[in-house]
C-alpha cells in the first residue's frame, strides 16, 4: 500500500518478460537435493537416479499471441506445439520420451477440428519418437491455448546448460535464421490484403520455404545424434525461439563471457536474404532479432572445432569473449557495433 493508501500497480511491461521471470522466481529456494537445476534453462534438470538426468520444459501457446487461426492449419499447429516444446530438451543435448498436453478452448471449436489439432500433435510423436502420456482439458472463454509439457533423458556427463560457455570457445548455429520471421511477415501481409478483399487468393507458393520454416519447424534431434556419435559435448547451448541475438545473450549473460560474431557467419538463407530486401528490411537484422528458427546455438571447446569444421549443418559464426568486451558484431562492411538485447515479445502491444 502506498502512502495515500492505493495498491502499488506494476505494469508488467516494467520488467520485461525475462525481468519478470527472474522477479517471480528469484528468491525460490529449492527443497530437493534432486532438483539439479531449476528455473533459467531451456529445461529443468532433475535427479531421478542411475546415471541420467530427467529433463523437463514447459511452452504454451496462445491464439492471438503465438498464432493466428487465418493462416495457421491446426494440424501444423499440433505439430509445431510439440516441435517447440521437444527443441528445449535438444537445447540440453537430451531426447525427448514422453510429452504431456493440455488445451484450454472456446465451443468454437469443433470436435472434428481438434481431430486435425492432434493429428498433428501425433505426428510430431511419430516422426520424434515420443509418447503423448497424459494432459489436461477445459474450455476457454475465447481462443485456443495449448501448453505442451516434454520430457526427456540425457546423460549425466552430456548434459548442456546455457552457463557454460568459456573464452575461446567458437559459437556455433546448426542453420539458417531469419526465415520463419519473414514467413510471419508474408502472412501478415496476405492477411490484410485478404480482409480488404475476401476474393483475393494468397499466392504463397512460391514462398514456400519461408512460410513452412514459421507454420512446420522441426526440432534439430540430428544434432543431438550428431554430438553424441562424435563425442562432442557443446560448452553450451541453447536453442533459438526468441531470436539469435536474444539467446546469444542468454548464454553471454549466464556464462558470464562477452560475443565477437561475424555478419558474415550468420546463415540467411537466400530466400530470406530476397524477401527482406523486398521488405526493405536488412536482412541480419531479421536474422538477429526474428525468432521462431528452432535452431539450436551452441558453443564448442575450439579443440572440436576438427569435428564440426566440415558438417554442412554447422555454422561457427563468432568468439566468445571477455565479458567485458561485451557482445558484438563485425559487419560485413568492417564496422563492429554493440548487439541489441532482444527478447521482449509477447507482452508488447506492438508487437503482437
Ligand atoms: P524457452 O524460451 O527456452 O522456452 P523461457 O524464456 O520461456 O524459455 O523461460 C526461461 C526460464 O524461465 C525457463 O527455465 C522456464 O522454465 C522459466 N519460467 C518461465 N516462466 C516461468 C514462470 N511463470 N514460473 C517459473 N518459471 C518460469
Ligand atoms: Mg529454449
Amino acid at each position: 500500500m502506498s502512502e495515500e493508501g492505493k495498491v502499488k500497480r506494476t505494469d508488467v511491461n516494467a520488467l520485461g518478460e525475462f525481468g519478470l521471470i527472474d522477479h517471480l522466481t528469484r528468491s525460490f529456494k529449492k527443497q530437493n537435493p534432486s532438483t539439479i537445476y531449476g528455473v533459467g534453462d531451456d529445461a529443468a534438470v532433475i535427479d531421478t537416479g542411475g546415471d541420467q538426468y530427467t529433463l523437463v520444459s514447459t511452452d504454451a501457446l496462445v491464439e492471438g499471441i503465438h498464432f493466428d487461426l487465418m493462416y495457421t492449419p491446426l494440424k501444423h499447429l499440433g505439430y509445431k506445439a510439440v516441435v517447440v516444446n521437444l527443441s528445449d530438451i535438444y537445447a540440453m543435448n537430451g531426447l525427448p520420451k514422453q510429452i504431456t498436453v493440455s488445451i484450454a478452448l472456446s465451443n468454437r471449436f469443433s470436435v472434428e477440428a481438434l481431430e486435425e489439432l492432434y493429428s498433428g500433435i501425433y505426428q510430431a510423436c511419430k516422426f520424434y519418437n515420443v509418447d503423448l502420456v497424459g494432459g489436461d482439458t477445459t474450455s476457454s472463454p475465447k481462443g485456443l491455448y495449448i501448453s505442451v509439457t516434454a520430457i526427456g533423458q540425457v546423460d549425466k556427463d552430456k548434459v548442456a546448460y546455457r552457463n557454460g560457455a568459456k573464452v575461446g570457445d567458437l559459437m556455433c548455429v546448426s542453420g539458417n535464421v531469419g526465415a520463419a520471421y519473414l514467413g510471419l511477415q508474408l502472412l501478415e501481409r496476405e492477411k490484410q490484403v485478404y480482409l480488404a478483399d475476401p476474393n483475393f487468393q494468397p499466392e504463397l507458393e512460391e514462398h514456400k520455404f519461408l512460410v513452412e520454416r514459421l507454420l512446420k519447424p522441426e526440432a534439430r534431434r540430428d544434432m543431438v545424434n550428431f554430438f553424441s556419435k562424435n563425442g562432442l559435448v557443446p560448452t553450451s547451448m541453447i536453442d533459438i525461439s526468441d531470436g539469435l541475438a536474444s539467446e546469444i545473450f542468454h548464454i553471454c549473460k549466464q556464462s558470464d563471457v562477452g560475443a565477437f560474431v561475424e555478419e558474415s557467419g550468420v546463415p540467411i538463407h537466400p530466400d530470406a536474404q530476397m524477401q527482406a530486401i523486398n521488405f526493405k528490411m536488412d536482412p541480419i537484422t531479421c536474422a538477429l532479432s526474428g525468432g521462431e528458427d528452432y535452431e539450436l546455438l551452441f558453443t564448442i571447446d575450439p579443440k572440436d572445432v576438427d569435428k564440426v569444421k566440415y558438417l554442412p549443418d554447422i555454422y561457427i559464426m563468432g568468439e566468445i569473449v571477455p565479458k567485458s568486451e561485451g557482445v558484438k558484431l563485425h559487419t560485413k562492411g568492417g564496422n563492429i557495433h554493440p548487439i541489441k538485447a532482444q527478447g521482449w515479445r509477447h507482452f508488447n502491444p506492438e508487437n503482437n
